[in-house]
């Protein structure tokens, strides 16, 4: 019989499914929790079914007398003990970790006829964003602001200062060493933005220049490896708060962060990592030197061999990418060359719901 009488009173109680404790209409709570009683406890206990004919334990409360019917299958599954805290989805627990060769002859990719049409291709390629931290969508209509249209079919624009959506092409003035031809290596993007963009969209235009390949790092691979190698420095970098900023003649954005965000179970969850746009950093000397020592020695892992994912963007292709995760890089091309992609941001909570609502419908009911 399960231990109903021993589980935390509080934490039963709020999770009391009756219409006067949740509405019926959208399972939103109704009560506050300083409203439940103080000496609140376990009164009874007995057997009972759901409305649907479950089998059901109901509990009597003392003091105020009442009644909460808890499915078995419910308790089954929540009662302490019966299910770790697997954290919510974003941490290195839920991922399938990755380097080059890992991916060789498995890299994660959908036609986008396919993904359109198909709800089945639709939530595999969403559910790689989520597993390895990206997707890469091949014969998207080579079109001005159809990256606009890529991240629409799973969530939301996130606009910025760079606008809707940001072109990376070469400019004769650029705000951002991204529009020129420089080699960029491996960085996440925006760090210094509180929320920083979750998601990142490439969307392949044009790449007829010499050079201008791409390439993509397992950032909580190569921070695993660093936790594995180096213990010290991992913890530096968990620790140690990021001044990032950015700015230009109309644009002035800072955040604080560790260069590795860790959950409070210490998973890792977060990467920043942009050496453009690290500030000065207002810390002790000896911190300092800890700190400098343990970042150099994380930017000479994410340049390991065999960690790079390497490919070529070509017209048509839209990369779909964890910018909390993964790293993104590209070589450096002749400035003369034609290549033009158009970049968006999105959030991945709502990748995330698309995916479970797709879920959703594929359940037999
Ligand atoms: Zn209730």
């Amino acid at each position: 019989m399960l231990s109903l009488v021993s589980a935390p009173p509080f934490w039963l109680r709020d999770n009391c499914p009756c219409s006067g404790c949740r509405d019926p209409r959208n399972g939103q709570k109704l009560f506050q929790i300083t409203e439940l009683p103080a000496g609140l406890a376990v009164g009874s206990v007995q057997p009972a079914t759901t409305p649907d004919g479950a089998p059901a334990h109901e509990v009597v409360w003392a003091p105020d007398g009442h009644r909460s019917v808890y499915p078995e299958s419910w308790l089954g599954a929540h009662l302490p003990g019966t299910a770790a805290d697997g954290g919510d989805g974003r941490g290195e627990d839920d991922k399938e970790l990755w380097d080059a060769a890992g991916l060789a002859g498995r890299l994660p990719e959908a036609d986008w006829a396919d993904y359109v049409t198909d709800p089945a291709a639709r939530a595999t390629a969403l559910d790689s964003v989520l597993r390895l931290g990206f997707v890469l969508l091949r014969g998207v209509p080579v079109r001005d602001r159809q990256v606009l249209d890529v991240a629409r079919t799973f969530g939301y624009v996130r606009e910025t200062n760079y606008g809707e959506l940001f072109e990376v092409r070469v400019e004769a003035d650029p705000n951002n060493l991204a529009f020129t031809g420089a080699r960029i290596t491996p960085h996440t993007d925006n760090p210094y933005r509180d929320p920083v963009p979750t998601l990142q969209l490439l969307h392949c235009l044009t790449n007829a220049a010499q050079g201008g390949d791409s390439g993509l790092v397992d950032g909580f691979h190569a921070a695993s490896l660093l936790r594995a190698e180096d213990p010290g420095a991992y913890e530096v970098l968990t620790r140690v708060p990021v001044p990032f900023a950015f700015a230009d003649a109309r644009t002035e954005l800072r955040a604080h962060r560790p260069l590795i965000g860790t959950d409070p179970a210490g998973r890792i969850r977060e990467i920043r990592f942009n050496n453009r746009s690290i500030g000065t950093l207002h810390q002790p000397a000896g911190v300092l030197d800890a700190f400098y020592a343990a970042y150099r020695r994380f930017g000479e892992l994410l340049l390991r061999p065999g960690l790079q994912l390497d490919f070529r963007l070509t017209p048509g292709d839209c990369l779909i990418f964890d910018n909390t995760r993964l790293l993104h890089a590209r070589t450096a091309f002749a400035e003369s060359g034609d290549r033009h992609l158009q970049g968006a941001y999105a959030d991945i909570d709502g990748l995330a719901s698309t995916l479970a609502v797709l879920r959703r419908k594929d359940t037999p009911a």
